[in-house]
């Protein structure tokens, strides 16, 4: 079955371009689809189609907008099955794995639906009203990443439209088809030209983030990514939201159960083979419990089944593509040529990109696996003695995304937690995010936040009202 007749959407309607955009399947590395891929007159007709609904969707009451993200959530809910399966061929995750993201998609639609932002009366003193009211901004360019495209995208397209906005959202040229397939399901019922989805190669990020025809850009990718989008926002002072990368460390104090510890940690590390932007990048173990933490880790490397998400049961898939493959191989020579020790599990040896699961056992605090973010199934485990040190080890990094504490005392883990310079910090699990909860990185990891009321504000400006009498 081929998907090569997949539309971008551009003012309500079907669109497609002169020029095609080829999908890999990672887990055979073959070509099996391809997707419009949109240039400069694309991206100017969904420009136009979103600036031309801005006020007509701005002017929607509330209530109304909220209605038709429900909706949003409904559909992709109601088409979960297919949308899953051809997210599994074009992104590599297993089935089930999948099936959550497309779920946790409608749940985000739904959730962000209920949420509100009602105007803050001030006080003015005597003799004068004051009111904030929480305006949208105006026309949204959303750009998002290959390791999850589905909720991602969700991300954006949800509180952008919730606020008022208008948006043309891009996915990453990687992972384009479910996306598309999304917008082909809502525009029907979504008004003409409040959300447009076009796809293109690596051209297109850069003429959106240039163009004076946004008002704000929402990107989440790779902080080197993240710069560029910044300096190309700087001529018209276009707002920004930048969810960016990370290098969260875990810090595994010697009270915890073990096995237990370990079983969470692993897939705190290695969900998506480690493709997540907060997932575990680096273990600090305490030293009491170190050998066994680290056998116990390899037990479930050894086992874990990775192949073709679309084979049943099979946990852990292929990494997502070509560049980021060469990417990981590179950090694996790099640990191999230091003659760090390593453990790895089994992966299929041909076809697609796939890396083995592998542990590195204690490598230095200054080798590339600890100092960079692998984004791959590549786990170092670093002993530590000292908890003081193992903290300032976790903050001694330009990122700020996330990270980990486990210990049986939660209190303890608390003021570890409290000392960890990252925007989110999970005690004994890892990964759980909320759409009422604001998610967003420190340092370089990022610039604003996402979810919750605080990421609903980020697509509105405070617009404050003075009545005199
Ligand atoms: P990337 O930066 O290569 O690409 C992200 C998106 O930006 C893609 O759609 C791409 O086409 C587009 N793009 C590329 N160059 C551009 C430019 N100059 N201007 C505008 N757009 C451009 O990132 P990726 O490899 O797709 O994703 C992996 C990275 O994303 C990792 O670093 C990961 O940690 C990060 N990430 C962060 C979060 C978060 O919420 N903080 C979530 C997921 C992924």
């Amino acid at each position: 079955m081929t998907h090569d007749t997949l539309s971008m959407t551009i003012n309500g309607q079907a669109a497609d371009s002169q020029n095609r955009l080829e999908v890999v399947n990672p887990a055979s590395g073959e070509v099996f689809a391809s997707v419009p891929d949109a240039g400069a007159s694309e991206l100017e007709a969904a420009i136009a189609a979103a600036r031309a609904a801005f006020p007509g969707w701005r002017d929607t009451p509330w209530a109304e907008r909220a209605a038709i993200v429900n909706r949003i959530g409904e559909t992709i809910a109601a088409n979960a099955a297919k949308l899953a399966k051809m997210l599994t061929r074009e992104q590599g995750k297993p089935a089930e794995q999948a099936q959550f993201e497309v779920m946790a998609a409608a749940q985000w639609c739904q959730a962000t639906a209920t949420l509100s932002l009602p105007d803050r009366e001030v006080e003015a003193g005597p003799g004068r009203r004051q009111v904030t009211r929480y305006v949208p901004i105006g026309v949204v360019a959303g750009i998002s990443p290959w390791n999850f495209p589905v909720v991602l995208s969700i991300w954006k397209i949800a509180p952008a439209l919730l606020a008022g906005n208008t948006l043309v959202l891009k996915p990453s040229p990687f992972t384009p088809m479910t996306v598309l397939r999304i917008g082909e399901l809502i525009r029907d019922f979504v008004p003409a030209g409040v959300i447009n989805i076009i796809t293109g190669g690596d051209t297109l990020g850069p003429m959106m983030t240039a163009h004076p025809g946004f008002d704000k850009v929402s990107f989440t990718g790779s902080t080197a990514t993240g710069r560029r989008v910044m300096e190309s926002a700087a001529p018209t002072l276009k707002r920004l939201t930048l969810e960016l990368g990370g290098n969260d460390a875990a810090i595994v104090m010697p009270d915890v159960n073990v096995p237990e510890t370990a079983a969470k940690l692993f897939w705190s590390a290695f969900t998506n083979s480690g493709q997540v932007c907060v997932a575990t990048k680096r273990a600090y173990v305490h030293d009491d419990i170190y050998d066994a933490f680290r056998d116990e880790m390899a037990k479930l490397a050894k086992a874990v089944p990775m192949g073709d998400g679309s084979q049943q049961g099979v946990a852990l898939g292929p990494i997502q593509n070509k560049p980021q493959y060469d990417r990981v191989k590179g950090l694996l020579a790099d640990c191999e040529a230091n003659s760090y020790g390593l453990l790895r599990g089994e992966a299929p040896q041909d076809g697609g990109f796939f890396v083995p699961v592998t542990l590195v056992d204690n490598p230095p605090e200054e080798s590339r696996i600890v100092r960079e973010e692998q984004f791959g199934p590549i786990l170092p485990l670093i002993r530590f003695t000292d908890v003081e040190d193992a903290i300032s080890r976790a903050n001694n990094t330009d990122m700020g995304l996330a990270g980990t504490v486990w210990s049986a005392d939660t209190d303890t883990a608390m003021r570890i937690a409290e000392r960890l310079e990252t925007g989110n910090v999970w005690i004994n699990e890892g990964l759980a995010l909320s759409p009422f909860a604001a998610f967003g990185g420190r340092k370089q990891s990022g610039v604003g936040v996402e979810n919750g009321v605080e990421g609903l504000m980020a697509y509105t400006e405070p617009k404050t009202f003075v009545v005199a009498g």
